[in-house]
């Protein structure tokens, strides 16, 4: 099995060696590391980047270089890839990012829609936040966006609001349709994520529910990602992925296997009355 997500010193993880060893020990076949990078010029997410590592657009050079050296040692294939902060507005600044850096290959994320970050410590029952019913169709659309953006390879943890307390459970029909349809059209490949394996609350994996049921139907493809921060998730969430896809009988291509770029009903030819 390869792992297409995975975090190193370079941004939040863990050093490179101990992570491709307890790869090995996982029994991995290969491992994609894909350092977080926003470019946002938003000042509160410029002090997120300066505060917390996300500045891989400066230092990739520096891992690639690693990365070259330590594939002499290890028998697993090892993959230069990046995580982006996905933002509306800021497509053409990540498209010259990635043209110049030339990974392997690019996920996409969508960490925070406009100021509110899409994680469990945002609080949005506050006066002066958007209610959670806002903040998750804000959200959706936003995931939306960054499938029609063709940007990414893949789009990773598509659902992560799911495990957001108050606003899990709040999705309506519409924004699992609008997602999933523009998964339908676009070359970009959603993941399977495993970093909720073994937390309390939320789903396991995202996609999760009648998201995942909704690209299934479609004839959808999924990439795998442990998102590993730390050397001791590869065995536990590699393990779980590998019994949740076969499970779910799911079709799983790697980032490289771009899937023709399918149809949607209405674009399809209509058969004569
Ligand atoms: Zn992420
Ligand atoms: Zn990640």
């Amino acid at each position: 099995m390869h792992d297409y997500h995975a975090h190193s010193v370079y941004s939040d993880g863990s050093n490179l060696r101990r992570m491709l060893d307890a790869a090995t020990e996982a029994g991995l076949d290969g491992v994609g590391f894909a350092d977080h990078c926003t470019l946002t010029r938003d000042p509160q997410w410029r002090r997120q980047r300066n505060r917390y590592a996300r500045n891989f657009d400066r230092t990739y050079d520096r891992r690639r270089a690693v990365l070259s050296s330590l594939r002499a040692d290890y028998d697993v294939d090892i993959y230069d890839a990046v995580e982006v902060d996905y933002e509306p507005g800021l497509e053409e600044r990540i498209r010259s990012f990635l043209d110049e850096a030339g990974f392997d290959y690019a996920l996409g994320s969508v960490h925070y829609v406009g100021e509110y970050s899409v994680f469990s410590f945002q609080d949005f029952s506050t006066p002066d936040t958007p209610s959670p019913e806002v903040m998750v169709a804000d959200y959706y659309e936003t995931v939306a966006s960054l499938v029609e953006s063709e940007l990414f390879n893949v789009a990773a943890h598509v659902d992560v609001v799911e495990a957001h307390p108050q606003l899990t459970g709040l999705r309506t029909p519409d924004q699992i349709e609008r997602v999933a349809d523009a998964f339908t059209r676009s070359r970009t490949i959603p993941e399977v994520n495993a970093k909720r394996v073994g937390r309390s609350g939320g789903p396991d994996f995202h996609p999760s529910g009648d998201l995942l049921d909704a690209l299934v139907d479609r004839g959808v493809p999924f990439t795998l990602g442990t998102d590993a921060h730390d050397p001791s998730e590869y065995d536990v969430r590699s393990n779980a992925l590998s019994r949740f896809c076969a499970a779910h009988d799911l079709e799983v291509v790697s980032p490289f296997d771009v899937p023709p770029r399918r149809q949607s009903a209405d674009e399809r030819p209509q058969a004569a009355e």
